[in-house]
């Protein structure tokens, strides 16, 4: 009788042990098939894709592409439509330079621009740090100041660019390759040389 019992108990013993390691194998298996099956993990830099504009061969001093007024390609102002809250958007990108996080006196925010304005300037910004070189956004949203009583600069649609280790003609190029729709080398601006860029209101 006790043998008997001893028996059943073994027997229980071994038979929890088995179906335990049973249970671990299955769930083991499931595991790694689900690691299997589970989608490659996306960095945080994967870029969109875009088309580029082609690269124009020259892009001279004091020109502009497409060689018409700014007003007929960008758009006048119209600051009855215009809203801060509704049309600007933020735009950061720790490879560019931002005029206003390194002048302590300036009260103007160039991360501030018009919602139409991001995608050529992620744009550019990628097309100059392939490069090797920094964008410098010089000057953007300017509700009052410096520009001119029509100036896109007012909407957020305008931006004044320089660069770190390319010339102007070259970021002028690659101004044109990320898609702006006003693009003028001015290289006798009174403020010091830049590219400025504008665009219209539509978001493309
Ligand atoms: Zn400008």
């Amino acid at each position: 009788m006790n043998d008997n019992r001893f028996g059943w108990i073994v027997g229980g013993i071994i038979s929890t042990v088995i179906v335990l390691l049973l249970a671990l194998l299955i769930t083991t298996c499931v595991h790694k098939t689900n690691l299997k099956k589970s989608p490659i993990h996306k960095t945080t830099h994967v870029k969109e894709t875009y088309v580029l504009r082609d690269k124009p061969k020259r892009f001279k001093p004091n020109t502009y592409k497409p060689n018409i007024k700014e007003q007929a390609a960008s758009g006048s102002i119209d600051l009855a439509t215009f809203s801060p809250g509704q049309s600007l958007v933020f735009v950061d990108d720790p490879r560019a330079w931002w005029e206003s996080d390194n002048d302590r006196n300036d009260i103007e925010d160039d991360h501030s621009m018009h919602i139409a304005m991001e995608a050529p300037l992620r744009r550019l910004i990628d097309l100059v740090s392939e490069r090797n070189a920094t964008l410098k956004i010089q000057d953007s949203y300017r509700p009052a100041g410096v520009h001119n009583k029509k100036s896109l600069h007012k909407e957020g649609r305008a931006i004044d660019l320089t660069c770190d280790k390319l010339g102007l003609e070259e970021l002028a190029k690659l101004c044109w390759m990320a898609g702006f729709d006003w693009i003028f080398y001015e290289a006798n601006s009174r403020g010091g040389a830049h590219v400025h860029c504008s665009v219209k209101r539509n978001i493309k």
